[in-house]
């Protein structure tokens, strides 16, 4: 009897709800006039940020592109003659990212991150494949103060190698041969 009664309250809950909305007025969002903001951590079109003082902040260490699930990430690195790396070129293939954000996770230096815009349908597919020069932006994104370079990697100001905020000395890879 008891669950009888159980599933007929369970029952008009649902009706209820179903009536409750039979009279709430419609909401039409009249897009592409009207574009809702979309929270900023949205997972949409992807770029390579630049640091606080105006350096690419990419150092082309290839983990976003293990990370990445489906391989839509290529990349080849070069070395300046301070020893700070970069990309010498920057591939991302839009029509096979599933913008799943892993490469965001993986990154580093905060270089790649995703962001709420999503409008780039085209009738070429290869015009989904973007360059570095698509992809650079002038700003540092979500992470407007990380600087990686004051905490590893190069000589600068700050001190040598091993010598930056929370940084430990280099290892030497040869010594850790087995
Ligand atoms: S969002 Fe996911 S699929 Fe797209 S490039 Fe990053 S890791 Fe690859
Ligand atoms: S975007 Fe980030 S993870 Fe990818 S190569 Fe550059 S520094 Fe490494």
């Amino acid at each position: 009897m008891k669950s009888a009664l159980e599933a007929i309250g369970a029952l008009a809950t649902g009706f209820a709800t179903t009536f409750k909305h039979l009279f709430r007025k419609p909401i039409t969002e009249e897009y592409p006039e009207y574009r809702r903001p979309l929270p900023e951590r949205s997972r949409a079109v992807i770029v390579l940020t630049r640091d606080p003082d105006g350096g690419e902040r990419c150092v082309a260490c290839y983990l976003c592109s293990a990370a990445c699930p489906v391989s839509c990430i290529s990349m080849q690195s070069a070395e300046r003659e301070d020893g700070r790396r970069y990309a010498r070129w920057f591939r991302i293939n839009f029509a096979r990212c599933i913008y799943c954000g892993l490469c965001e996770e993986a990154c580093p230096t905060s270089a790649i991150q995703l962001t709420p815009y999503f409008e780039t349908c085209e009738r070429d597919i290869l015009k989904l494949v973007y360059e570095k020069e698509d992809l650079l932006v002038e700003h540092s994104g979500k992470d407007k103060e990380y600087n990686f370079y004051k905490y590893a990697g190069v000589v600068t100001e700050v001190g040598d190698k091993g010598a930056h905020e929370r940084e430990e000395k280099p290892v030497k890879i040869k010594s850790n041969l087995p």
